[in-house]
C-alpha cells in the first residue's frame, strides 16, 4: 500500500479529513468529536506525512481502502502472525486487529486448506485382543421394522436383533447379548 494511494483515498473520506485537520486533542476523551474519538488512545504517536496520517511507523489507511489493504496483506494467504508482523511496519486503522481476524476467518481458501485452523489429529481405535473386548453397534429401520446390529470387532461376528424378538431397541439388544 503506497502513501499516494492512501492519500488519494483519504481525499474522499470525511473522517480522515477530520483527523488530518485535528490540531491537538482536548483534555478529556468526551470532549473529542465523535469521528476522531477512536484515535484518542494513539494520540501521542499520530503524525502527518505527505497528506496521510501515520500512527507510529504505520500509515493510517482510510476505511474506503481497508478491504484492499487486507487483501494485499493476505495475498499469499499468510496466517494471522505473518499478517500482523507485516502490518506492524506498514498499515493501521482503528479496529484494525479485529478487521484482520475477521478477514482471515472469512478466507475460503484458508478455510478449505485448513491453514488458519489446525486439524485435530486422527486417533485410531485400538485393535481388540480377545472376543467381545470391543463391539460396534448400529440401530436402523428396514421394511417398517426396527433392528439393532451388534458386531464383535475381534472376529467380525455380527448379531442382528429385530423388533420381532423384542430387541429392536439397542438397550434390550445389548441386554439379550451380554446377559
Ligand atoms: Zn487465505
Amino acid at each position: 500500500m503506497t502513501v499516494t494511494a492512501a492519500a488519494i483515498a483519504a481525499e474522499h473520506h470525511n473522517e480522515y479529513q477530520a483527523l488530518l485537520q485535528t490540531k491537538g486533542f482536548p483534555e478529556t476523551k468526551t470532549e473529542v468529536s465523535g469521528m476522531i474519538r477512536q484515535y484518542w488512545s494513539v494520540q501521542e504517536i499520530l503524525h502527518e506525512y505527505e497528506s496521510v496520517a501515520t500512527m507510529d511507523l504505520r500509515i493510517i489507511i482510510p476505511r474506503n481502502l481497508s478491504r484492499q489493504t487486507l487483501e494485499n496483506l493476505h495475498a499469499a494467504h499468510q496466517d494471522l502472525t505473518g499478517m500482523r508482523a507485516r502490518s506492524k511496519l506498514s498499515v493501521w486503522w482503528p479496529g484494525f486487529n479485529k478487521d484482520l481476524e475477521r478477514f482471515l476467518a472469512s478466507c475460503m481458501h484458508c478455510r478449505y486448506m485448513g491453514k488458519s485452523q489446525s486439524r485435530e489429529p486422527l486417533s485410531p481405535t485400538p485393535c481388540p485382543t480377545y472376543p467381545f473386548e470391543s463391539v460396534v453397534a448400529d440401530h436402523f429401520d428396514y421394511g417398517g421394522h426396527q433392528y439393532t446390529a451388534i458386531a464383535n470387532r475381534f472376529s467380525g461376528w455380527l448379531e442382528v436383533f429385530g423388533d420381532g424378538c423384542g430387541a429392536g431397541n439397542p438397550v434390550q439388544a445389548c441386554k439379550d447379548l451380554f446377559t
